[in-house]
């Protein structure tokens, strides 16, 4: 896990992109998985990514420098949420294809499911979308907690086929509750870097 973490900034566009080399993996997924849980869990810093932020609310990337400059976490808004007025999923989308298609520091995309549920339309488009940029991608599912022992199977199953799940892609299950998963994704975030 983490040995250092710390908020650098937060960004609406490309005017507050950091300019160096330091390698950045983007953290997406939708509003309530568990992203800020999963991100302050690897941190063990329970404050580090705003818990029980108003769902969708905030339209900015959040730029987290982790282990003295080892790589970025960029922290996306979660999306999906059905309150959003048009405009702001616009401006939403505009940014994240801004980000992914000019960002050079960008070298691997954590996106994050819960385990519970069959993947909604915005999941798929986010998946599908991450597929055709041929960035490396991590998928952590979350709320493994939540899981009888027979479900486990079964959902990440329907996860892999309603996703159009690609296998060179890494799939993790992981409990913040139980802290079960977070070793195990640190490893594969490192190896995502340095590839
Ligand atoms: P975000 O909107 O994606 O940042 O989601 P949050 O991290 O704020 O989590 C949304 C809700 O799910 C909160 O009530 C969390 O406590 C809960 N949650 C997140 N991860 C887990 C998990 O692994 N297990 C369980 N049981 N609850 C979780």
């Amino acid at each position: 896990m983490f040995k250092q973490s710390v908020f650098i900034k937060s960004a609406a566009d490309k005017s507050g992109w950091i300019e160096d080399e330091i390698p950045e993996i983007l953290f997406v997924g939708r509003s309530n998985v568990g992203k800020s849980s999963f991100i302050n869990s690897l941190a063990n810093n329970k404050k580090l990514a705003k818990v029980a932020n108003t769902p969708g609310k905030t339209r900015l990337l959040n730029f987290f420098d982790i282990n003295n400059s080892l790589f970025r976490l960029v922290d996306a808004p979660g999306y999906g949420y059905a309150k959003i007025a048009k405009d702001a999923k616009m401006r939403f989308a505009e940014m994240m294809e801004e980000y992914f298609d000019e960002r050079e520091n960008l070298k691997a995309i954590v996106m994050l499911v819960d385990l519970r549920h069959k993947p909604t339309n915005d999941d798929q488009e986010m998946y599908h979308f991450l597929k055709s940029s041929n960035k490396r991608v991590l998928i952590i599912g979350t709320k493994l907690d939540k899981l009888k022992r027979n479900e486990i199977i079964r959902n990440e199953k329907l996860i892999k086929e309603t996703l159009n799940f690609n296998p060179n892609h890494t799939f993790i299950k992981v409990s913040n509750e139980n802290k079960v998963g977070l070793e195990e994704s640190f490893e594969v975030l490192i190896r995502l870097i340095k590839e």
